[in-house]
């Protein structure tokens, strides 16, 4: 667990479309000072208006995080926002010359690829943290999601599909840098063949394609190189659980489960824990202390 708030060493430069809208854009991920947290600033806009990555900055969740900010707005974070918090990156100035996020191949490899090969910085300012004091569940009708105290940040997921390539699939990870990398970062989104033709009828999806998401028909997988991890729909889950708790705008300490959960549940459990302030509190986790003098022999 990183102690010391990081940063990217140098910028990186990631070029898409927009799964919605379709557009191209490039995103540069520019390194940030300590205290600074994630911010976006739309280049193409006049006066580039800034837009911090936090909860209340969400004004929608229906097809994908919006955030928003007098007037300007960023869309699709959820993945970049997965990735820095999956790998560490708690200050970075992000530029994006249109509205929607690139969606890259679907999943948050290309971002946390990126990222990984030029490094990240720590800088002199301690992390503080949101430590999860008392459980706080929410439920409705199968659905449930709930956090807990913990000495780490942990996510257990769930998913239940009427699919043969689906069914049920669980799944927990300990979230730490290499956790995120190797298990987590390369799951894609998913979705049905038959949502995608609906959403396409509806002016929506326009950059979405087997590039970027695997497609479910009534039984097989239309991608060409079938799935990435035999579990990789809950590791999504996992990845999108990961970016929707990030919006916190610091480190997690807690263990999240998620049975059936999506963006618009896990943000209801973040409303719930903003209006439960006796379940958190936030602050800095003790540094760990030089062995004892007798350890030492
Ligand atoms: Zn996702």
């Amino acid at each position: 667990m990183y102690l010391f708030q990081r940063t990217v060493a140098s910028p990186v430069t990631c070029t898409g479309v927009g799964v919605h809208s379709g557009k191209p854009v490039t995103l540069v991920v520019k390194p940030a000072p300590p205290n600074h947290g994630i911010k976006f600033v739309r280049t193409d806009l006049r006066d580039a208006p800034r837009i911090p990555a936090l909860f209340r900055m969400v004004t929608d969740t229906s097809l994908a995080t919006v955030l928003g900010s007098n007037g300007a707005i960023v869309s699709t974070v959820e993945h970049l926002m997965a990735c820095f918090s999956g790998m560490a990156v708690d200050n970075a100035l992000v530029e994006v010359d249109a509205y929607e996020l690139p969606i890259m191949d679907g999943s948050a490899f290309p971002f946390a690829d990126a990222v990984s090969r030029v490094g990240c910085v720590e800088q002199e300012a301690r992390r503080c943290f949101f430590i999860i004091k008392k459980p706080l569940e929410i439920e409705e009708d199968d659905r449930s999601v709930s956090i807990y105290p913990a000495s780490g940040y942990t996510i257990s997921a769930t998913i239940e599909y009427d699919h043969p390539l689906i069914g049920t699939q669980s799944r927990t990870v300990e979230v730490n840098t290499e956790t995120f990398m190797n298990d987590i970062s390369k799951a894609r989104t998913f979705g049905f063949y038959h949502e995608y033709e609906y959403l396409k009828q509806h002016g929506l999806a326009r950059g979405g394609s087997l590039d970027n998401t695997v497609v479910l028909d009534g039984s097989s997988i239309l991608n060409e190189g079938g799935l990435r991890f035999d579990d990789e729909f809950v590791r999504h889950k996992i990845l999108d659980c990961i970016g929707d708790f990030s919006l916190l705008g610091m480190p997690l300490l807690g263990r999240i489960v998620a049975c059936k959960s999506g963006h618009l549940f896990n943000h209801r459990l973040l409303e719930a824990l903003f209006a439960n302030k006796e379940c958190w509190e936030t602050g800095f986790p003790e540094l760990p202390q030089p062995a004892a003098k007798a350890l030492a022999f």
